[in-house]
């Protein structure tokens, strides 16, 4: 047989050490970076860096108009306010995904409503939207999760349908493509993050993107406390019209998106590379169930998550206990894995209690009324099958490769090939994730 375990005291296939980190840093982010230091200039809705950034941004996914933000999440609310969601509408979106796509809708006292995933992709499952439809409806929030574009076209008409408004979630999707679209900007707005993480690194920021002025100028004064600017003088008026909050970015965090920008591609195309190639060897594996890319998109990995399957692996043991052991065997052999959600969004503290925003709210405008609202963490079962049996494997970001994912894949077909004493150590007290530094966090 085989070498030992690394869990039950053999030798790891890898160390830290194979691993790189994300961002990776070139010349033309000193270049932009320096260009702001010799300016001196540091911020400003006009300023060069931020200007910039928006209309390459905008050239790059083609769509009219770019506003940077100080975040994804700052992006999304922006959208919300322009397309008039308030207290009390309804807005749907995916029980798999980041709490900001759905608290962004609490940001305005509107109501979260959840539907579960599709299977295939995790994206918003377009067949049980519908049904959750009522007269409060006002927008729907698909999410291209972990970089895999949502099923946009059933998603546009229903909302076409019912007369809804879209905003895409394309936080961990630069880049991506649904049936030659990119994604972002196939609703009235849509919203990417430059957070640390991200395919599109910033340090942190955000990018909200529209085709439509009326969206781009409501937004805009949403970015920065409501208040205007005065067109003759270019001074702030200091007498603003309507609620905004200080969403803007600033030059450095701008100048660093745009040395990033230049990456984009290269950098996107070493993750699909890296995923295609783990597709095909853990696909072999029986037990393990690789992600799909959709007909005619393109998926950017923004995440790699794959999901284990005990049956298939000819073990008997529940999903989630499963997982859990071969995590633990994994990260014991030098594999960087572990959850990034552990739960269906809804089954979160915050939709748990209804504590909200304070004394229930945004729920008591409706309840007022008559209207009940409860957060069943068994309503969705297919984001809760997935959330028992994912990982993430942290090795397709570039400048990783094939060297890194070759090792990746010795050390997945070595505790696959030792299932039994896989499961022997399932109660170690292992907790497999990653270092901060991985992606670039201090
Ligand atoms: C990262 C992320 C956000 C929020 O982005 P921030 O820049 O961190 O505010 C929103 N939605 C999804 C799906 C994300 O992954």
């Amino acid at each position: 047989m085989a070498e030992k375990l690394a869990i039950a005291g053999g030798t790891p296939v890898l160390t830290r050490g194979d691993f790189k980190n994300w961002p990776v840093i070139t010349d033309d982010d000193r270049r932009y970076i320096n260009e702001v230091l010799d300016s001196g200039i540091v911020a400003g809705a006009t300023a060069p860096q931020v200007v910039a950034l928006q209309t390459e941004w905008a050239k790059f996914v083609g769509a009219r108009y770019c506003l940077t933000t100080a975040s994804g999440t700052a992006a999304l609310h922006m959208a919300l306010a322009a397309v008039g969601v308030g207290p009390g509408d309804e807005v749907i979106v995916p029980a798999y995904t980041f709490l900001a796509s759905a608290s962004c809708i609490m940001h305005q006292m509107a109501i979260p409503v959840f539907v579960d995933i599709e299977p295939n992709t995790c994206t918003i499952d377009p067949a049980k939207i519908e049904a959750v439809i009522t007269e409060r409806t006002k927008a729907i929030i698909p999410v291209h999760i972990q970089g895999c574009p949502a099923a946009m076209d059933p998603i546009l008409e229903t909302a076409g349908k019912h007369d809804l408004r879209v905003i895409e979630d394309a936080c961990q999707a630069h880049g991506a493509l649904y049936r030659g679209r990119r994604c972002g900007t196939m609703g009235i707005a849509g919203a990417f993050s430059l957070n640390n993480l991200k395919n599109l690194c910033g340090g942190e920021g955000g990018l909200f993107v529209t085709d439509d002025e009326d969206i781009l100028k409501k937004g805009d004064l949403v970015r920065y406390f409501g208040d205007e600017c005065d067109e003759a003088t270019l001074r702030q008026k200091y007498n603003s019209s309507i609620l905004g909050y200080m969403y803007r970015n600033q030059e450095l965090p701008a100048a660093l998106a745009r040395g990033q920008l230049r990456h984009l591609e290269e950098h996107n195309d070493t993750r699909i590379r890296n995923a295609e190639y783990l597709n095909r060897e853990l696909g072999n594996i029986p037990g393990v169930v690789p992600p799909r890319c959709p007909p005619d998109c393109r998926h950017v990995y923004w995440l790699y998550a794959l999901r284990f399957d005990p049956h298939a692996a000819g073990i008997e043991a529940p999903p989630r206990r499963f997982r859990m052991a071969i995590e633990k065997s994994l990260f014991k052999e030098g594999v960087l894995v572990g959850q990034w959600q552990t739960m269906p969004v809804p089954g979160q503290d915050i939709f748990q209690s209804m504590i909200g925003i304070g004394n229930r709210y945004p729920w008591a405008i409706n309840e007022a009324k008559g209207i009940t609202y409860r957060y069943d963490p068994n309503a969705y079962p297919v984001a809760q099958m997935f959330c028992d049996s994912y990982t993430i494997v942290h090795s397709i970001h570039p400048p990783n490769g094939r060297e890194l994912n070759r090792k990746v894949v010795l050390a997945f077909q070595k505790v696959f090939d030792h299932l039994g004493e896989v499961m022997d150590h399932a109660d170690d007290d292992i907790r497999p994730g990653f270092d901060g530094r991985l992606y670039g966090v201090g």
